[in-house]
């Protein structure tokens, strides 16, 4: 299943998924099911990306 939303880049995190790690927390989208880590709050790209 693929989410509009990743698409722009917004992807959103498996509540359940997320665990911290030592520079950022990570998870898996649940749109797109990537490894995907956090920006800043709310804001969550792809762990492989370069787009912010
Ligand atoms: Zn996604």
């Amino acid at each position: 299943m693929f989410s509009l939303k990743c698409l722009f880049g917004l992807h959103q995190p498996v509540r359940s998924s997320v665990v911290r790690e030592a520079l950022y927390y990570s998870s898996r989208c649940k749109g797109c099911g990537k490894p995907i880590r956090r920006l800043r709050k709310g804001r969550w790209a792809l762990k492989s990306g370069k787009d912010r």
